[in-house]
């Protein structure tokens, strides 16, 4: 730990998610604990996500999943977590392609109940849907407000007495093999351990020679609006593991998430900052195809914002080789907002220097060194 009694024990970067989830569990835990946000917390892809809290496609990630939701049941701090999962219906006009897809997942996660509905199912489950589709339904996804987990997080850490920097962006300070703190416009920060939780940028605050890039962003825009009748499921176009795997094409597929009156119309992927404005109408026009009211109805609002997308699709956690106290918790791709407390869970109890259950294909180690 640091000589001076006064700097804190941790410093965390990146006010999202994972990192709000890290202050609060270290800071209850005892730590002193602060946290470097270079803009307003959530102001990444923690604040302008779907929304949607959902078991991932992952068997090395179903552990990390399980423990998120214990969490989001006692987070509190404005935060509601709903009772019943609302269900996922995967759609597609392809039926045989479908039902493949039905049958792999039946087989690797019979807890989500995947069920075949015909199109009379169809049609009577989700009025909105477009005449010819075939979905099955998944028994997962609970919608929140995008912002709301964070949020959540970051008043538990500051109950907790963490401190938590807005407007302040930070570098970790590596000497000799070991992390000293942070630097920052005003000066070097002590710290005795680091955590990097920033998103697609934790690559290059962990080596900024650009060596080490096992994270890079995949961009998405979602647009938000109101349906006079919205969809009671979450709807999903099947087929996101092309867009999401590491030679996947920039593209777009449907998706549509509604929490009460709002819904957020999704999604698209691609490594370059799109302009939300551009790219909005495109969204709205392949929606209707799945949606047909998604024609004429008004847009609340287009947002832009990245994935932070690991080479091999799993998060990053833990403590890295040559780099003593530096610690990362990133890479959680398309499901950070249902994986972040678990994770962060994790690497707390590592920072912390307790057991930490980090199965070795989550082990931020597995990339080598910086
Ligand atoms: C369109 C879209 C829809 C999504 N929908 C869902 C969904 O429905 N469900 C789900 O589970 N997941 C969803 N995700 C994924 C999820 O949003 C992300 O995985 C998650 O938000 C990542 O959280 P994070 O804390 O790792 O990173 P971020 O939210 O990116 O936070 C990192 C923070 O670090 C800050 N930062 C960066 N560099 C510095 C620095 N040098 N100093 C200080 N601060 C710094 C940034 O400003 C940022 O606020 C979606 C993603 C997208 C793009």
């Amino acid at each position: 730990m640091s000589a001076n009694p006064r700097a804190p024990d941790v410093a965390i970067i990146g006010g999202g998610i994972v990192g709000c989830a890290l202050a609060a569990f270290l800071a209850e835990d005892g730590a002193a604990v602060r946290l470097y946000e270079r803009d307003v917390l959530a102001a990444g892809a923690s604040g302008r996500n779907s929304g949607l809290l959902q078991h991932p496609m992952d068997e090395a990630l179903t552990e990390v999943f399980a423990e998120s939701e214990r969490h989001y049941r006692e987070l509190g701090h404005g935060f509601e977590l709903p009772d019943e999962p609302a269900g996922v219906l995967v759609v597609g006009e392809d039926a045989a392609a479908l039902e493949s897809a039905r049958a792999a997942v039946a087989a690797r996660f019979p807890e989500l109940c995947p069920e075949a509905l015909d199109p009379g199912a169809v049609r009577a489950a989700e009025p909105a849907l477009a005449d010819g589709l075939a979905a099955y339904r998944l028994e997962t996804g609970r919608p929140v407000p995008p912002a709301s987990a964070t949020r959540g997080f970051a008043e538990r850490a500051r109950a907790a007495g963490a401190e938590l920097l807005e407007g302040t962006t930070a570098t970790p300070v590596v000497a000799g093999g070991r992390v000293g703190g942070v630097r920052t416009a005003a000066g070097e920060q002590p710290a005795g351990a680091v955590v990097v939780a920033a998103g697609p940028w934790t690559s290059s605050l962990v080596d900024p020679t650009g060596r080490w890039r096992p994270i890079a962003p995949a961009w998405g825009v979602n647009a938000e609006l109101q349906l006079a009748r919205p969809p009671r499921h979450a709807l999903e176009e099947g087929g996101v593991e092309a867009l999401l795997s590491p030679d996947g094409a920039p593209g777009a597929l449907f998706s549509l998430v509604t929490r009460e009156t709002s819904s957020a119309l999704g999604s698209t992927f691609s490594p370059e900052q799109p302009d939300p404005a551009a790219v909005g109408p495109a969204l709205i026009e392949r929606g209707s195809r799945f949606v047909p009211a998604l024609a004429g109805t008004h847009v609340v609002s287009v947002r832009a914002c990245a994935r932070p997308m690991s080479r091999d699709g799993r998060p990053l956690l833990g403590p890295l080789p040559t780099r003593e106290g530096l610690f990362v918790a990133a890479g959680h791709g398309p499901w950070g907002i249902s994986l972040g407390p678990g994770s962060a869970r994790l690497v707390a109890d590592a920072v912390l220097g307790r057991p930490a259950a980090i199965l070795p294909e989550l082990a931020a180690a597995r990339f080598g060194a910086p």
